[in-house]
């Protein structure tokens, strides 16, 4: 893509899902809309900043399980995000330098820092994609995705953070079932997802009216059915900061503190 073609694409005057998040982390790569909108909610919800944190920490401790406990080498994280500290590939070639990973968003700023996120082991691969979560045929059948994981072994695929931005009309069941459809058993769904179930109610209905944007909380039964027909690896879908975090700074932040479920299953 030419510099204006991703420049022409970048709108500064609305905030953007992956600048805001960069915002609330501490990072550099966000402008005044999307640090208005990240104050709005911060004041309605002042543990946003736990819960990105958490969230990020959730991230480093499935791609962890999944690379050192089940030998997954293949990764398909869709909702990127702007580079920050342990991205996927990191956290994965950490543990198995050979590890591939194919990274998706459909963020134009994401892409024009995706070159920090290429910096593969060169055992290993990455690839960066850019396409929409909600147009799944596109991103099975990129020639560079391609290149880098074959879909007839295990591939985690993380949904990190993302799924909350796809309202019921964009059918993100089915968007979902259909990314799976394309994946081996033995293959992961790594999911985390923001929920109304603790949020206060003023913030929940500044969401649904779409002043921060298209999104949509889901309770914790609607998180779960993106789970449907796949094996919940223990401890199933849990408030995110209590996923397989013995290991973490004790004691853990609340649910209330992070408003975000995780899980992960495999596929059988
Ligand atoms: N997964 C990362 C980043 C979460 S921020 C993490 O958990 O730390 C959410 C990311 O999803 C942003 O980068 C945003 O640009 C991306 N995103 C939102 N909707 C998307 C869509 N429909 N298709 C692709 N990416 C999307």
């Amino acid at each position: 893509m030419s510099s204006q073609d991703w420049q022409s694409r970048i709108d500064t005057t609305v905030a953007h899902p992956a600048r805001r998040y960069d915002y609330w982390l501490g990072g550099k790569d966000n402008f005044a809309a999307d640090r208005a909108s990240g104050d709005a909610i911060a004041a309605k919800f002042p543990a946003i900043r736990t819960a990105v944190v958490e969230n990020r920490r959730f991230l480093r401790r499935a791609v962890t399980f999944l690379a050192s406990e089940v030998g997954v080498r293949q990764f398909l994280d869709i909702g990127t995000g702007l580079p920050t500290a342990n991205n996927t590939h990191e956290v994965a070639q950490a543990i198995a330098p050979e590890s591939r990973i194919a990274y998706v968003d459909n963020d134009p700023l994401v892409l024009v820092h995706a070159r920090a996120l290429l910096t593969s082991a060169p055992e290993g691969g990455t690839v960066y994609v850019d396409a929409d979560l909600r147009d799944p045929g596109k991103i099975l059948d990129d020639p560079d995705l391609r290149r880098t994981l074959d879909l007839t072994q295990p591939v985690a695929l993380l949904l990190l953070a993302i799924l909350h931005f796809v309202p019921e009309e964009d059918d993100p069941y089915s968007v979902v079932r259909r990314l799976l459809a394309a994946l081996p058993a033995g293959s992961y769904l790594v999911a985390s997802h923001a929920t109304s179930d603790y949020l206060p109610p003023e913030l929940v209905a500044d969401i649904s009216s779409g002043r921060h944007g298209q999104g949509r909380l889901r309770t914790r039964a609607e998180f779960a059915r993106f789970f449907d027909g796949l094996d919940l690896v223990e401890p199933g879908v849990v408030p995110l900061a209590e996923w397989r975090a013995s290991a973490e700074p004790q004691p853990r932040p609340t649910a209330s503190e992070t408003a975000m479920y995780a899980g992960v299953a495999r596929l059988t």
